[in-house]
């Protein structure tokens, strides 16, 4: 039995009619570039997301640069950034001739340590950039508190967490002055190429992005500002505006996936409770745990990826390849290891979090449309590849 990291085919298959119609209409209008496939699908996600606006940009990675670029960043400002993420978390910040300073992350979110983001701010800290990893929100209420404390703005990096709730139900990218989204074609909500987008509520920050957003032009060819070209093309806002439609309905369907993952792991006695962060006897694998489950919340966690740790992930790995099991390291160089940022001159000791987490960590393949029989069949060869690894010992 293959089982994919992902399966975008089948996703495009149960969608098939709908997303043909879409891009053919789009073909016939010639609207490409914004435009009023755009114009619904921003007006949608700010009501989704809970925010006043929200603005359909180039890709997920221009969706972190625009709100930096309208924050004004100048060359030699710090910007706060957990050292365990994707790339373009601290990327679009060195771009800007900003330094990233890193942090440590929470061993059990797996998001940016509070008390980590405290102990470095300092006089040139103007951005914190949280990111909700795996599909589940980083501690937005101590984030928010110690930036509010220092009076410095929060960027959500929510490009993993479309939907995630925190508590009291709000939502990914809802909490900080600025929330970026990817939709990269591997992401919960992913469209037919790049596209990404801003949402805020802040009136001012909004049109000073919406200008960056076309270069910085009210009106064409006279530039008041400085921007880029930031535009969503019409195509991928009219698949998204299909695909959103699923959307809760494919959160539900990774949130029931990842519970039978980790009640098979621990009816095979691989792991015990879900969030423990130390291996013992009867627990060769440790849960991802979903912090904010409650009664009162549906989208608590996303489960962009089900991350598990093991002590040899690599050779578990390499196991679960030979059995044409597609399994992820998300990720494994922190940023402070990485050649780019070496002009930092990192200590690894001062990530021993991250550091843990990049030997360890392993994503399982998860998407709705994953069928039961495969789950089992990745869990029993979870087991089987432990078991050699112990025989082997
Ligand atoms: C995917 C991703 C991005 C960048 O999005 P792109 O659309 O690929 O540019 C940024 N941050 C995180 C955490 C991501 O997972």
């Amino acid at each position: 039995m293959k089982v994919p990291l992902l399966d975008l085919k089948a996703q495009y298959r149960s969608l098939k009619t709908e997303l043909d119609a879409a891009l053919l209409r789009v073909a016939e209008s010639q609207v490409l570039a914004l435009g009023p496939e755009v114009d619904q699908l921003e007006g949608r996600l700010a009501e989704f997301c809970g925010t006043r606006y929200a603005l359909g940009v180039t890709s997920g990675t221009d969706a972190l640069l625009l709100p930096l670029m309208a924050l004004n960043l100048q060359p030699g400002d710090e910007v706060i950034v957990p050292t365990f993420s994707f790339f373009a978390t601290a990327g679009v910040v060195a771009r800007l001739r900003a330094v990233p300073v890193f942090v440590d992350i929470d061993p059990v979110s797996f998001c940016i340590d509070p008390e980590a983001i405290a102990a470095h701010i300092g006089p040139r800290t103007k951005a914190i950039i949280p990111v909700h990893l795996y599909g589940q929100c980083a501690a937005m209420d101590e984030i928010n508190a110690i930036a509010d404390a220092n009076g410095i703005p929060v960027i959500e990096d929510a490009a993993q967490s479309i939907g995630a709730q925190y508590r009291n139900g709000r939502r990914a990218g809802s909490m900080g002055l600025a929330g970026s989204f990817s939709f990269y074609p591997t992401k919960n909500l992913g469209a037919f190429g790049d596209a990404g987008l801003v949402t805020t509520n802040d009136e001012e920050l909004f049109q000073t992005m919406k200008l960056m957003r076309v270069h910085g032009g009210e009106r064409r060819y006279y530039h008041r500002i400085i921007g880029g070209n930031f535009r969503m093309d019409a195509i991928q806002a009219a698949v998204l505006n299909v695909k959103f439609s699923k959307l809760a309905e494919w959160s539900a369907a990774c949130r029931d996936h990842a519970e039978l993952y980790s009640n098979l792991f621990i009816d095979a006695g691989l792991a015990q409770e879900e969030g423990r962060i130390s291996y013992d006897e009867a627990n060769s694998i440790l849960l991802p745990k979903a912090l904010y489950k409650s009664d009162a919340l549906t989208d608590y966690h996303i489960y962009h990826q089900y991350v598990i740790r093991v002590p040899q992930r690599d050779s578990l790995l390499r196991y679960l390849q030979e059995r044409e099991i597609g399994a992820g390291v998300y990720y494994p160089v922190p940023f402070h290891r990485q050649e780019c940022f070496s002009y930092l001159d990192c200590n690894p000791h001062h990530f021993p979090v991250a550091e843990a987490a990049a030997q360890q960590v392993l994503a399982l393949p998860i998407y709705p449309e994953l069928r039961r029989e495969q789950i089992e069949f990745v869990v029993e060869s979870i087991a089987a590849g432990i078991r050699d690894q112990r025989a082997g010992e």
